[in-house]
């Protein structure tokens, strides 16, 4: 069906979603963030679990991805993050999805639309306290809490803001971004607005800061096995639930001086084999997020890697196993294909390879494996097996 999967371990998933539990102060709920795809493991496959784990709170970006989450069975709460247009707004109130509030001119349109519809749209308020993305900023408070008295038809169910460096070691600038979170929230409350939930930690918060836990938390690179910082390290003990792998479609012997690949950056040094492996950019391999060094050791390493990479040299990517055995990129990545140089190492068409291919850089098209207990207990395929149209249909349209 495929030689190119991705291999998901829903135990992993539900050890880390009960690991956070332990971890949550009192009366905190937690509510699992599932955007872009469940940063890749499958939104659907995710939040499905985590129900079944109890979860009753998700978070995602765009009310598409919402959407799908309710078609998909996930009846609790859905919050959309991200600021939406309000074409899509109906379909978001009618299936009962909350929208994060941004904008002083989206209340009354929202709660016109509401009132047509006969019904409350839930939706939660956005304060800006430094991430400087979306949400109310101070002076605004007022406005908006005048606005929210003229709109009996929206139902506030929390107020919430980001953090834009919680997994950096600087503690103040998130103390200052609570401060002013809490001050604004007094501002809100004392103007007459009732507000049932405070959340402010993502998952490096969560862990950094356990009296910002509130009533709720939105964790969702925790939920997914990633520490968000080297420094937070061992603070929970979490699984990874990703593996990709690859099969060896093609096997070839190759004379030393062979050239391998566009632009012929590598030369084979000496007689060896060539083995393909059907993944490449398109897929999200060797696509790697601009790095912003943290300090100068940091800024070292990026050099270095950018200058191996120029070279050819795929620096941090060459840890490909076979059969246990590290093999390396033959040089450049194309399209769906790779090449790679495995030596004396023991080959054979078919064998798996180990492909490390980040989480949310990897193509939703990748058939994704779920696994449970050792299982295998349903298999996404997206875009595979379009049926060809009729010569009739074909016919109609010319
Ligand atoms: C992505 C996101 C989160 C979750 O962040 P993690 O660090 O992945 O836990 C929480 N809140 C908002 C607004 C987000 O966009």
């Amino acid at each position: 069906m495929s030689d190119l999967w991705i291999e998901v371990d829903m135990d992993a998933i539900i050890h880390n979603y009960r690991q956070i539990m332990a971890g949550l102060s009192a009366g905190c709920r937690l509510m699992a963030v599932v955007k872009a795809d469940a940063y890749g493991l499958g939104a659907a496959e995710v939040a499905g679990a985590l129900q079944g784990e109890g979860c009753t709170a998700f978070a995602v970006t765009t009310i598409s991805e919402a959407l799908l989450l309710r078609n998909q069975g996930v009846d609790g709460t859905i919050l959309v993050l991200g600021p939406s247009s309000p074409e899509y707004w109906q379909a978001a109130i009618q299936a009962h999805i909350e929208l994060t509030v941004s904008q002083l001119d989206w209340i009354p349109t929202l709660n016109k639309l509401a009132e047509t519809l006969g019904t409350k749209a839930g939706i939660q308020l956005k304060l800006e306290t430094g991430m400087g993305r979306t949400g109310f900023t101070g002076d605004q408070l007022q406005e908006l809490a005048a606005a929210l008295r003229e709109a009996p038809q929206l139902e506030i169910t929390g107020v919430y803001t980001h953090f834009a460096r919680g997994a950096q070691r600087d503690r103040a600038y998130t103390r200052a971004q609570n401060e002013k979170y809490l001050a604004y929230v007094q501002t809100l409350e004392q103007a007459g607005i009732r507000i049932p939930l405070k959340h402010v930690c993502n998952s490096a918060a969560y862990l950094d800061f356990p009296e910002y836990h509130y009533n709720m938390v939105r964790v969702g690179t925790l939920l997914i096995g990633h520490c968000p910082a080297p420094a937070f390290e061992g603070r929970l003990r979490l699984k990874d639930p990703w593996l990709v792998k690859a099969r060896i479609v093609h096997l070839q012997k190759a004379a030393k001086g062979t050239f391998v690949g566009y632009q012929s950056i590598y030369k084979a040094k000496k007689d060896t084999t060539l083995a393909v492996v059907p993944v490449g950019y398109a897929d999200g391999f060797g696509i790697e997020p601009r790095l912003v060094p943290q300090n100068i050791v940091d800024l070292a390493k990026i050099i270095v890697k950018n200058m191996g990479a120029l070279m050819g040299i795929q620096l941090g990517r060459e840890k490909l196993l076979c059969n246990g055995q590290p093999v390396r990129i033959a040089g450049k990545i194309g399209m769906q294909l790779t090449v790679l140089d495995v030596g004396s190492a023991p080959c054979s068409a078919g064998d798996e390879i180990v492909i490390p291919l980040r989480r949310t850089q990897a193509n939703p098209r990748i058939l994704r494996m779920y696994k449970k207990n050792g299982e295998i207990m349903r298999i996404r395929i997206i875009n595979e097996g379009f049926l060809s149209p009729s010569e009739e249909q074909l016919s109609n349209k010319r």
